[in-house]
């Protein structure tokens, strides 16, 4: 049995209350890690403040965690995740390595998987977190800290994967939508990958910053005539807002055959116009975070090119200042919380 500090919000958009919670026995597949160190998504708020009216409180967010393997289960494979080890749990906790998803590397789609954002009071924003299975816990590599991992394991997560699932070529032209925790980091992915960057924006003050991260454009969105002036100029525009856009306008960008990502989670209805989609045979797609072998892939590929989030970093103490950051936007460009563990 294993106690855990985690930090409750008993009703929607609520200030988080530290609260025991007992995780029980330790699984044969599972791992327990003490976290020390935990990113803050846009859609943990989501979560807490009940924007996608899930009506689930008490719970606990969280979902991007960097911690010390502290237990492991009694079929755990100790060769690949052991005692004392450096690794993060992100977005999925676990899989049922059973159903064709799964056994055909798309554990994302899983119907069965171990959502951490969605298990109630065991959440990542805790002290001591679980993964139900081993295979989706992610050694760390070296030369990223724990704090800089931590927004890996989401919004890199998320953002990654894209590159090979759209198929995305260094010839190609690529807008990202959005320079916030996932933006930033998909201007760096998608620099180092080689692909022709713009950054669209509402916050014109992002352009240099937007240029600091390999943008080789920006494109303000609140400029309409700029906007219609770049109309079919990109083979890919990937959304990472989670705001309620024009999304015809963003359709409009895409050349012919070209395809609109969302990885961001509008809160609306997304409403198309046909003659926007079919005479030019785009298409919209909808992403979210990756599986163990995609995740790998990120790490390794991140540690390698430089590819780094830029944190703001609080101590545990201060989650609801950090929350409070991540909903008025003013954070850049991903909060990560510290927690010193003995
Ligand atoms: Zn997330
Ligand atoms: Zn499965």
């Amino acid at each position: 049995m294993t106690a855990t500090t985690a930090y409750s919000a008993q009703a929607p958009g609520a200030e988080l209350q530290p609260t025991e919670v007992d995780l029980g026995p330790l699984d044969p597949l599972a791992v327990e890690i003490d976290v020390t160190h935990m990113g803050v998504c846009r859609s943990d708020i989501g979560r807490i403040d009940n924007e996608y009216g899930l009506d689930d409180f008490p719970l606990v967010a969280g979902h991007e965690a960097v911690g010390v393997v502290r237990a492991v289960g009694t079929a755990v494979d100790t060769e690949q995740i052991f005692l004392g080890q450096r690794v993060g749990i992100g977005a999925i906790g676990g899989s049922c390595f059973a159903c064709e998803w799964c056994l055909s590397g798309r554990h994302q789609l899983c119907p069965h998987r171990d959502d951490v954002i969605l298990r109630g009071m065991r959440g990542a924003f805790t002290t001591v977190l679980r993964a139900s299975d081993w295979r989706h816990v992610q050694p760390i590599p070296e030369a990223i800290s724990s704090a800089e991992a931590a927004p890996l394991m989401c919004a890199g997560s998320t953002v990654f994967p894209q590159l090979t699932r759209l198929g995305i070529r260094a010839t190609d032209r690529v807008a990202v939508v959005g320079i916030g925790g996932l933006g930033h980091l998909a201007l760096q992915f998608l620099s180092a990958w080689g692909a022709a960057v713009t950054a669209i924006s509402s916050s014109a003050d992002k352009a240099e910053d937007a240029r600091g991260f390999g943008a080789q454009g920006f494109l303000d969105s609140s400029d309409s005539k700029a906007m219609a002036g770049a109309a079919g100029s990109f083979d890919f525009v990937i959304s990472t807002v989670s705001g309620n856009l024009d999304w015809n306008a963003y359709l409009a960008l895409v050349r012919p055959a070209g395809t609109l990502a969302l990885l961001g989670l509008p809160t609306r209805t997304i409403e198309i116009d046909p003659m926007a989609l079919l005479p030019a045979a785009k298409r919209i797609v909808g992403a979210i975070p990756a599986g163990p072998t995609e995740n790998a892939r990120m790490l390794e590929f991140a540690a390698r090119t430089g590819v780094r989030p830029l944190i703001q970093t609080y101590p545990l103490e201060r989650i609801d200042d950090a929350l409070a950051a991540v909903r008025s936007g003013s954070v850049r460009y991903r909060a990560v919380l510290e927690r010193a563990v003995r």
